[in-house]
């Protein structure tokens, strides 16, 4: 589904990707594990356009989609929900959901879209009219994975859903990630809960420095000791 060959992106003078290589495909959760500042947020930004790529492609469904506007994203199935949440927290719940769904002019589609969210997020639909500012940080998490939902992707990109959270939130996102994967929506995240990530995913690839050095099944990944030494607090 989404096929990324030898991608590139500098910030001026910081080669933040040197040649990634990915590939996800339909219906799978694909994590993404690095420690800060591996380039994982730029290799999501750079998915979507928000960075602009120096070098290399990305594919989506086949059709290359490589320094496309972000704005052209929603349209081609895929939603991003950035790190640090980003609600509008002078907005209520539905209006922050209903500008997940700018692209899309069909009521009956966003009435789903809506019915949806609710049912993924009974806890939204219980704060429909609340102003999302005075959410937890936990339901504003899920406010911005729902109002990335609005637009019905294909793939959802999760950049840091954990962060932040207590942790019976964490846990709560993570089963409500794998609600959605269930329901049919593909799903890379980024994680620095690798322990989380790793057990929600079905493969995972490892950036360290801007360069994937590993990649496979979640649960080889997991297992691996140097993953354990680095990144999963264990040996
Ligand atoms: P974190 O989990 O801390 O967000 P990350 O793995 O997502 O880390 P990135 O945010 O992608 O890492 O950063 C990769 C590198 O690119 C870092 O060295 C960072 O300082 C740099 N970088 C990221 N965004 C910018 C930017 N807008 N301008 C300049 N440098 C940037």
């Amino acid at each position: 589904m989404l096929k990324i060959t030898d991608l590139n992106t500098h910030y001026g003078p910081i080669h933040a990707l040197k040649g990634v290589d990915m590939e996800i495909g339909k219906g799978e959760v694909v994590s993404l594990i690095g420690s800060n500042g591996a380039g994982k947020s730029t290799l999501l930004n750079t998915i979507v356009g928000i960075a602009r790529s120096s070098g290399g492609r990305v594919e989506f469904m086949g059709k290359e989609i490589t320094n496309s506007p972000p704005h052209t994203m929603t349209k081609l199935g895929i939603s991003i929900s950035p790190e640090g949440r980003e609600v509008f927290p002078a907005l209520t719940v539905e209006e922050n959901l209903r500008l997940g769904a700018y692209t899309v002019n069909d009521k009956k589609k966003i009435a789903d879209s809506y019915e949806r969210v609710y049912q993924i997020f009974p806890r939204l639909k219980e704060r429909i009219r609340q102003s999302a500012g005075t959410l937890s940080g936990g339901e504003q998490q899920m406010l911005a994975i729902g109002r990335a939902l609005m637009c019905g992707p294909e793939l959802l990109l999760l950049d840091e859903p954990s962060l932040g959270l207590a942790p019976n939130f964490v846990l709560l996102i993570f089963d409500l990630i794998k609600e959605i994967n269930r329901q049919g929506v593909t799903i890379l995240l980024i994680e620095q809960n690798a322990n989380m990530a790793l057990s929600a995913s079905n493969r995972a690839y490892v950036l360290e420095n801007g360069k994937v050095t590993m990649s496979g099944d979640a649960k080889e990944i997991a297992n691996d000791p140097r993953i354990k030494k680095a990144y999963l607090g264990l040996g």
